[in-house]
């Protein structure tokens, strides 16, 4: 027999094919370990089967480099993928924020798949608006006159400063000048608007008379930004609405714009969670134009909702930069159910709205359902405390009381196994904490319980082809 042709799996991992795999198409290098052994081991069959298969191991090494060739074009065909959130934190904005319900998603689905009245009017068989599809909707949630949906709130600030403060002043709160994440500054979209910042106050304290000195005929709006990814304690000031409001009645051209970020539409603040104001409450304080995300609190897909008057809506709607930032029907599709689950539906029943509000003891049993499985695996499961986030850059400092599972083990590190489980199949996140990798179930679902027990097995069948490997001196 030839068995003494098999190639070592060290010389099919310093073949240039393997470092090729591993850095051009992101395949780790661990899967490929895994994959050789299993090529080899079918090689070695072949040969036991019909002896003179092969007569040299170059053959060999092709042979095997080819069959690998095939898994590389399978594996994660897409750069877009799923993975498995166990960080606890529901909207992560690297994960993708808010899930969409599945009524969302069949929405989405259904208007994708066929034509749709986006801009016809069918009862008249004339040209609509797709700003008004979700009109009513808005009206009733948010209690302003109009509404209208762009990309995301980032583009709704950018359009209402350029829309409506073009080389016109805009007063702001030095304590409101935030920077919200991805490059984000209200005094840079500010700048690119060309609408001119005009600071008052300072960083903790700022009163109304501050912004009352400010206003000129230069004027145009009274800017108010929901600083929400992070919270000033202590000696600290600011202007609630309602005075703005107020004091802005007695001009006859200054808005009062507030920027919600998050803009929650349910009352989180009556489930003792956090002190971020519904929408609603903006716009009864006396804000003439408001604007948040739809993929943050709301629970929708990436969208910036605009509400306010309707004739500064209708000057926003008129304006060249709508049609530039304007969201396309797979949006709205989604946006439209999420928002009817706060009229007619169920509001928990969207993903956010549900995990924020899952109590600990919910999120323990599906902690304990992963722990009944785990029995027998090199590694230790405990079921701990921990506290899960919001996310997104909202409701910074609340805490939800949560369940983790905590993994003790003492071949490999915490960061072992989450580097492992971030090199499987369906990549799995999680945090760690004091030295312990840990999944924290609030942000995992019933249904992904089942392959996130396989996502562990695969981990710690690479961290042991990995000892393995390093236990042969490569
Ligand atoms: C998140 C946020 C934005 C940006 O919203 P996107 O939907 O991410 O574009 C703008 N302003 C505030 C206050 C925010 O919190």
């Amino acid at each position: 027999m030839n068995l003494q042709l098999l190639p070592p799996v060290h010389a099919l991992q310093n073949d240039k094919m393997t470092r090729h795999w591993i850095q051009n198409d992101g395949i780790p290098e661990t899967e490929l370990v895994k994959w050789f052994k299993e090529e080899l081991a079918s090689v070695r069959q072949d040969i036991s089967d019909s002896p003179h298969l092969f007569s040299r191991r170059e053959h060999i090494i092709d042979h095997i480099l080819t069959q690998t060739e095939k898994r590389v074009k399978n594996f994660r065909t897409f750069r877009l993928y799923k993975v498995l959130n166990g960080t606890g934190t529901v909207l992560h904005t690297n994960l993708g924020r808010a899930r969409l319900s599945e009524s969302a998603i069949e929405r989405v689905a259904e208007t994708s798949r066929h034509y749709s009245n986006l801009e016809y009017q069918t009862d008249e068989g004339i040209r609509g608006s797709r700003h008004s599809i979700l009109q009513h909707l808005l009206r009733e949630l948010t209690g302003a006159e109009d509404a209208m949906v762009v990309n995301n709130n980032a583009a709704a600030v950018y359009l209402i400063l350029r829309g409506l403060a073009k080389n016109k002043e805009v007063i702001i709160s030095r304590g409101e000048l935030v920077e919200i994440g991805g490059s984000f500054r209200i005094s840079t979209i500010m700048e690119e608007s060309d609408a001119l910042l005009r600071e008052v106050g300072t960083t903790n304290k700022t009163h109304a008379f501050d912004y009352e000195e400010a206003i000129s005929e230069k004027t145009a709006m009274i800017m108010k930004v929901h600083t929400s990814n992070f919270k000033t304690v202590g000696f600290t000031a600011d202007v609630e609405t309602k005075s703005l409001s107020q004091l802005t009645s007695a001009y006859d051209n200054v808005l009062i714009y507030e920027d919600l970020g998050s803009g929650s539409l349910y009352p989180f603040t009556h489930e003792g969670i956090g002190e971020e104001p519904v929408v609603k409450e903006a716009i009864k304080n006396g804000a003439d134009i408001v604007s948040f995300s739809g993929d943050k609190l709301l629970g929708g897909p990436q969208a910036g909702i605009i509400s306010g008057r309707k004739e500064i809506i209708n000057r926003l709607k008129k304006h060249p930069l709508a049609r530039v930032l304007r969201v396309d029907k797979m949006t709205l599709a989604a946006l439209e159910q999420t928002l009817q689950m706060y009229i007619h539906g169920d509001p928990t029943d969207i993903p956010t709205v549900r995990d924020i509000k899952m109590s600990q003891e919910e999120v323990e049993k599906k902690a304990a359902l992963f722990m009944g499985e785990t029995s027998g695996w090199p590694l230790h499961c405990e079921l701990v405390n921990v506290e899960s986030q919001v996310g997104g850059g909202t409701m910074p400092v609340v805490k939800l009381p949560s369940k983790a599972v905590k993994f003790k083990s003492g071949t490999f590190t915490a960061g072992e196994f989450s580097h492992a489980l971030r090199q499987t199949k369906i990549p799995v996140i999680g945090r760690v904490i004091e030295d312990h990798f840990h999944l924290d179930f609030r942000t995992i679902t019933y249904d992904e319980i089942p392959e996130l027990l396989t996502q562990c097995k695969e981990a710690l069948t690479i961290l042991n082809a990995e000892e393995a490997i390093s236990k042969n001196g490569h």
